[in-house]
């Protein structure tokens, strides 16, 4: 195979980052360099707050990048436990994307790839301009024989342009392509590298694709056992990704549909996904009511399949799975509305609580957050104030997603009508709902104390310290509630009241009859 000694991953993002991260620490013998346009990003990455969230990701950064001392179990030593030596570092970050090419042997492509916004195609279409940036960069100054892997998430054919890109820049020389996407989810992205179920990696069939790809499969194979390595073609490797988004999608929006018809039967969505669930065929994943789905990935990827299909001639298919997005926007707006019929139809002088904006916990990613679409329908209404409290999520990211509101709603203003702020209780005092958005620990109650005869939404009443007439209702989860002590995040940003959550806003409640939905 193709020998590496230095990696450059263009992309310091949710995969970029922890991905290499990952690969360096599992192959201390590479040089692993992290590159970036974005100079805060890099910075934060060389620094000790990290520039995104996960579970675990410090102290593989702190292996890898700082060199620091592991410790391992080892059944031969008398305490179980052996410090091994510091490990020289192998993972850095730098805004040097040049130079870093110039280098490398192999290049991990972990550049965004949005929905196009304008233009042919757009809301559906995938922007495909950093990637195509990247892929400049990458021809004009990498060695020839330089692997290209494709780590983002692309529409198939993708590495034919890639290729394009190559020989009208550098006739004649090869660059083997591969594509390698990434099944990581936010929140559980370090276990999902270090165990991860498969490792796809598509190659063209040549002698040059299939060096390539066993080159990279060499880099997995310090970790991962070679039974999940799957080597595929390219053009599979390109569409599973997005088929594997769509089908968890899929599921989501089939459960929210389900949930809809439960709220007018009296049947209930929880018994039915747990009782689907046991079928093997079906598993118990992704069976959740909820909200619908968020995040930066399953919306695009799904508009991205709907285009492709439509480009490929097969209006069918791309109505089938457009159907997905649909029945997500129906149930955020159902959630919405239930919420402004259950505040007597106004929310005038009235003020709305929300309890978690990032769109699934153990994140502080506040991309495309079903909250976002939950706020906009209730500003509509006009209340008095729309108070956010998110325990990652950061007051400057979370505005930036609602600057999309500002033209109609001045949210950016300090008098306008949402506030973030940086403690649940102040974001409760004085509501007169508040909502549970997303799923994390904190929020989490094992007991809800009203089940509501809309069986997809529970409401719970409780009058806490200071909140009055408050209304929770359940988003993301099967059972949200507020009285078990939070879980901080490694990097938290709890504020101290936080773990008073636990005995301050949930004493056995009230049940005021207005606020049961
Ligand atoms: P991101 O926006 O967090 O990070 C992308 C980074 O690439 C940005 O920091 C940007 O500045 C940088 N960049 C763009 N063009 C560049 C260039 N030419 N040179 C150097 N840096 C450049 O995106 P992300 O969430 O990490 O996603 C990256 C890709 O991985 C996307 O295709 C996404 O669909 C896919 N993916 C994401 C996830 C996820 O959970 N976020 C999971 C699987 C796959």
């Amino acid at each position: 195979s193709v020998p590496v000694r230095t990696i450059c991953c263009i992309g310091a993002g949710y995969v970029g980052g922890p991905t290499a991260a990952v690969i360096a620490l599992h192959n201390p013998h590479i040089r692993v360099v992290v590159v970036d346009r974005d100079q805060k990003r890099i910075d934060a990455w060389k620094s000790r707050h990290l520039p995104i969230h996960e579970p675990g990701l410090e102290d593989v950064v702190r292996i890898a990048r700082d060199g620091a001392a592991v410790t391992r179990r080892r059944s031969d030593s008398p305490t179980g436990d052996t410090m091994d030596p510091a490990r020289q570092p192998n993972l850095f970050f730098s805004t040097a994307c040049i130079e870093t090419i110039k280098v490398a042997d192999m290049c991990l492509i972990s550049v965004n790839t949005p929905t196009k916004t304008r233009g042919v195609g757009a809301g559906r279409a995938t922007d495909m301009a950093a990637l195509e940036g990247a892929c400049r960069d990458i021809a004009m100054h990498a060695k020839a024989g330089c692997v290209l892997v494709e780590k983002s998430t692309v529409p198939c054919k993708t590495g034919q342009l890639i290729k394009d890109i190559m020989e009208a820049h550098r006739p004649g020389v090869v660059f083997p392509v591969l594509s390698n996407p990434e099944f990581l989810s936010e929140g559980t992205a370090i276990r999902d590298l270090m165990q991860p179920d498969r490792v796809v990696i598509g190659c063209e069939s040549t002698i040059s694709g299939h060096r390539a790809a066993a080159a990279l499969a060499n880099l997995y194979a310090a970790w991962v056992p070679r039974s999940r390595i799957a080597p595929i073609g390219i053009w599979s490797s390109e569409l599973c990704k997005l088929a594997a988004n769509a089908m968890l999608a899929q599921r989501i929006s089939s459960i929210n549909s389900i949930s809809a018809i439960c709220e007018r039967t009296d049947a209930d969505v929880g018994e039915i996904a747990k009782s689907i669930g046991l079928d093997p065929r079906i598993g118990p994943q992704f069976l959740k009511a909820g909200l619908g789905f968020g995040g930066s990935c399953f919306r695009k990827d799904i508009a991205s399949l709907t285009y492709l299909a439509e480009s490929l001639g097969l209006p069918e298919v791309a109505a089938y799975w457009q159907q997905v997005l649909t029945m997500n926007d129906f149930q955020r707006d159902r959630f919405a509305r239930h919420v402004i019929a259950t505040l007597n139809n106004s929310l005038r002088g009235k003020k709305v609580a929300i309890l978690g904006y990032a769109f699934k916990k153990n994140t502080g990613d506040a991309r495309e957050s079903p909250a976002l679409d939950v706020i906009r329908i209730l500003l509509e209404e006009g209340p008095k104030s729309i108070t956010i409290y998110d325990p990652l999520c950061s007051e400057a990211d979370i505005k930036r997603e609602l600057s999309v509101l500002e033209r109609d709603y001045a949210v950016s203003m300090p008098d306008g009508p949402v506030e973030v702020v940086s403690d649940p209780y102040t974001a409760c005092a004085n509501s007169n709902a508040v909502l549970i958005l997303t799923d994390w620990d904190m929020f989490k109650n094992s007991k809800p104390v009203i089940r509501s005869s809309k069986p997809s939404t529970i409401a719970e009443t409780y009058d806490g310290a200071t909140p009055t007439d408050v209304l929770r209702l359940k988003a993301n989860l099967d059972h949200v509630t507020i009285n078990k002590p939070p879980t901080p995040p490694r990097t938290p940003k709890l504020s101290p009241l936080s773990s008073e959550l636990n005995t301050r806003l949930l004493p056995e409640p009230p049940c005021p009859a207005d606020c049961i939905v």
